[in-house]
């Protein structure tokens, strides 16, 4: 049964759901002896998981004991905020022995795996690690809805997506994959005339326009006006974003906030911004930064005088990876004994970057969407393309398998409307019929 739930999801095209799109599959090949399901959405402003939750509780905790069955774990719990008691609710009569609810405070971010992994079991992935490293699989809720709808049977050709922000009527709703980002903004009715767009979190998401397709790792779309700190601090050129790191006070505050620094992992953004800043960009401390996990704390709530250190670290990143250079999983410092002390408060947080007007509930509406044409990525996520298998002109049907993927990482991929496939070169875009 073990290797038929991992070839059943394989079949489904699962991937994580939660924004990093690793292949489910995989991440059920590695033997574990506990269960994660992170429910912690700790993005700001999303509700996408809270919601799946709130309706799919019997199917999140099904997903759950499917996924410890394949990795052989006795252990599962499921992280979610404590403040949101009425989905707990939800959950608790579906919970059989083995399964405890795990309940997190409201801090940021909660919802990263080495934090999550280290709250809930004191253990501390080591820099580089993935959590089957100190046995431990960690799976976002939405995967584990559909860890168990493959196990039925079911391809992901749907997604749960938010739409929150300076809008009218925030809501979460379940898409094709592929639908237009524009075709479900509309209906949650933006304010400002001029709006930007930000895919997935208002932390770690980044400025789509209007045409950008749901993808199978879209957590929801955050609209902002052109002119909130948080679209214009992502708007500003990289060059300047480099050339104002002059101006780095080295005072500590990003590494003293940081939270993979606070488990003792090396990285120390303040060293990166004064190896930059006296352009000495070379040495183990610019190595260091493949151990940020890009949670931008340091630029958007630590740096008092607005610098951009996650800015400066993923370009560093992206610059030693096109060089060849990988991170190489090292041996992790002790966990900083002040590290609980110094967690950010979501509430602080939401103040900070100019997002407490609009926390509230992104309610899920239960309608269909039918969008007039969708565009399906090859790829959503980790890994690489797989092989096109239909045509230009052919008629398809949703599930319809779209690209095949045999070996390495990498996912299927469904057609998530009943249509005719009009381009395969680029993204698949499919006609509905
Ligand atoms: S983005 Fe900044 S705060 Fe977050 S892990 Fe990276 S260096 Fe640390
Ligand atoms: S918080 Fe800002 S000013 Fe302080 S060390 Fe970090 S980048 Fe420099």
């Amino acid at each position: 049964m073990k290797r038929e739930i991992a070839e059943k999801v394989k079949e489904a095209g699962v991937v994580g759901a939660g924004g990093a799109g690793f292949p489910t599959h995989i991440k059920l090949s590695s033997p574990a002896e506990i269960v994660i399901a992170n429910g912690a959405e700790c993005e700001p402003l999303l509700w996408k998981d809270k919601e799946l939750m709130r309706y799919h509780p019997e199917e999140v905790v099904e997903g759950l004991k499917l996924a410890m069955e394949a990795v052989g774990a006795n252990k599962g719990y499921i992280a979610i905020k404590a403040r949101y008691e009425s989905i707990i609710k939800k959950l608790k009569p579906h919970i059989t022995p083995g399964i405890e609810i795990y309940p997190l405070s409201n801090f940021y971010p909660a919802g990263d795996e080495v934090e999550l992994v280290y709250e809930i079991t004191g253990r501390v992935i080591p820099p580089g690690g993935i959590p089957p490293d100190v046995d431990v699989v960690v799976q976002n809720v939405e995967t584990l809805y559909n860890i168990k709808r493959a196990v039925d049977g079911i391809p992901v050709y749907e997604k749960w997506v938010s739409v929150v922000g300076d809008v009218e009527k925030p809501l979460t709703l379940k898409v094709p994959v592929g639908t237009p980002a524009k075709e479900i903004i509309c209906l949650a009715r933006p304010i400002p005339k001029r709006y930007a767009i930000i895919e997935g979190g208002p932390m770690t998401g980044k400025i789509v326009d209007e045409d950008e397709p749901v993808k199978k790792t879209t957590a929801g779309f955050v609209i902002l006006s052109k002119n909130h700190y948080l679209v214009r601090k992502r708007e500003r050129p990289e060059t300047a974003v480099f050339k104002i790191t002059q101006f780095c006070t080295q005072c500590t505050r990003c590494t003293d906030l940081c939270p993979r620094h606070l488990l003792g992992h090396p990285i120390e953004p303040h060293r990166i911004m004064r190896s930059v800043g006296y352009n000495l960009i070379k040495g183990e401390t610019i190595r260091d930064v493949f151990y940020c996990c890009e949670c931008s704390l340091c630029e958007f709530f630590s740096c008092p005088v607005d610098l951009s250190p996650k800015t400066i670290i993923s370009s560093l990143k992206a610059h030693l990876v096109d060089e060849g250079i990988r991170p190489e999983k090292k041996k992790g410092g002790r966990v900083d004994v002040e590290k609980k002390g110094r967690r950010v408060p979501l509430s602080r947080l939401l103040e900070r970057i100019g997002l407490s007007k609009f926390n509230v509930r992104a309610p899920f509406l239960d309608i269909e969407i039918s969008p007039r044409e969708v565009i399906i990525p090859k790829i959503h996520g980790s890994g690489k393309p797989g092989q096109v298998v239909v045509r230009q002109g052919e008629r398809v049907k949703k599930g319809t398998l779209l690209v095949e993927f045999k070996q390495g990482i990498g996912a299927r991929v469904h057609a998530s409307i009943d249509g005719i496939v009009e381009d395969t070169k680029g993204r698949i875009r499919i006609r509905k019929a």
